[in-house]
């Protein structure tokens, strides 16, 4: 029987040499597996296949780069693919044409934005690019000014002000930009499962830089991941992923900036349009990438006082956040299947209280 007491436990100051050894360790190609790497959706992608056919295993990354180099392109919110086109179209008070495939992923985000009562909400693009998050070049240096944040979320962002008919999309705000970065890796990551089963691939992980879901097993062994520690170098935890399973974590190490001793990052909350202050790191465990993409960023934006509730209406049993100050919260059921890498000489207390 698990307990159902969620841990606290300090993050802060723990020496790194143990995660990077138990980084190495678990994410070290073996001899069985064989490794595609490329670049997308601005990060570095694994593909590992174990056992498979070294042919087969070779088609499908290759299918699967063509695959999220096409999405990329397509859903860029500034680019000039389908999303980049329907925002340009937003800003001049017009209609843009929208294809079933993307008319389907945005019906999807809107019905994970209304259970996540707002919090992960995809039309915020220009609050985003307000901030220079959407620079893939170019680093922001400050914040902007407060008063053209207020005038973005004036008339009131989110999904309900969008309206799809006869593959037309149109807003009734024309502040609204679409931005899918915090779901369209989830959304790549599930279409590469299915692409991989496809063509027979047994045995695999697709890891889009830490985000990834599993197919089969490592042998005789489950497939074994390491959690990025947000502050030090290496991993935080360890945790066995079962066939079906995706793991997602967002940070506010991916992208940031610092300004005058306070760091701003890319996650924002869309009540306040400033990046969220109630978390540095959430993982969830879960069966749908997509899913999981959109309900981390979701429970990064709840933060430590409301992310229970925000994981019980998107359907997250396996949680981890680690809060403001530096201590992890866990839901039981993760508590149950992570192994938290602790420093053998770390002398601070571990559990630091409980969250009844
Ligand atoms: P992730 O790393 O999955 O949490 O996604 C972060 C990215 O999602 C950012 O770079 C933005 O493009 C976008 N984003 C930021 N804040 C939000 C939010 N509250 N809801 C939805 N997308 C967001
Ligand atoms: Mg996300």
């Amino acid at each position: 029987m698990p307990s159902r007491r969620a841990l606290r436990i300090s993050v802060y100051g723990i020496p790194t040499l143990f995660a990077c050894l138990a980084l190495a360790a678990a994410c070290a190609p073996r001899e069985e597996v064989t490794r595609f790497q490329f670049l997308a959706f601005g990060t570095l992608v694994d593909i590992d296949v174990y056992g498979a056919d070294r042919e087969l295993a070779a088609r499908a990354a290759a299918d699967i780069e063509t695959c999220f180099q096409a999405l990329h392109r397509d859903w860029h919110p500034w680019g000039d693919g389908a999303l980049g086109t329907i925002n340009r179209a937003f800003a001049r008070g017009e209609t843009a044409p929208i294809d079933a495939d993307l008319a389907g992923l945005l019906g999807e985000a809107a019905s994970l934005s209304r259970a996540s009562g707002g919090l992960f909400d995809p039309t915020l693009g220009r609050l985003v690019d307000l901030w220079g998050f959407s620079d893939d070049e170019q680093s922001p240096v400050a914040p902007p000014d407060a008063a053209r944040i207020r005038a973005l979320l004036d008339e009131g962002l989110g999904m309900q002000h969008l309206r799809i008919a006869d593959g037309r999309i149109a807003s009734s705000n024309p502040d609204i930009a679409l931005d899918l970065g915090g779901f369209a890796k989830g959304v790549a990551v599930d279409r590469a499962v299915e692409r991989l089963r496809a063509l027979g691939v047994r045995n695999a992980i697709v890891n889009a830089g830490g985000d990834l879901r599993v197919i089969g097993r490592h042998g005789d062994r489950p497939w074994r991941i390491g959690i990025r520690h947000p502050r030090g170098k290496g991993v935080i935890a360890e945790l066995e992923v079962h066939d079906g399973e995706s793991v997602f974590t967002s940070g506010d190490y991916e992208r940031y900036f610092d300004y005058q001793g306070r760091r701003y990052h890319h996650i924002l909350d869309p009540r306040t349009g400033e990046p969220a202050t109630g978390a540095i790191s959430v993982t969830v465990l879960h069966r749908n990438a997509a899913r999981a993409d959109a309900a981390v960023t979701a429970l990064f934006v709840a933060g430590s006082k409301a992310w229970r509730n925000v994981a019980a209406a998107l359907g997250m049993t396996h949680v981890m956040l680690i809060g403001a100050d530096g201590h992890i919260e866990m839901s039981p059921e993760m508590h149950e299947r992570l192994r938290l890498v602790q420093p053998a000489l770390d002398d601070r207390p571990r559990i630091a209280g409980d969250f009844a």
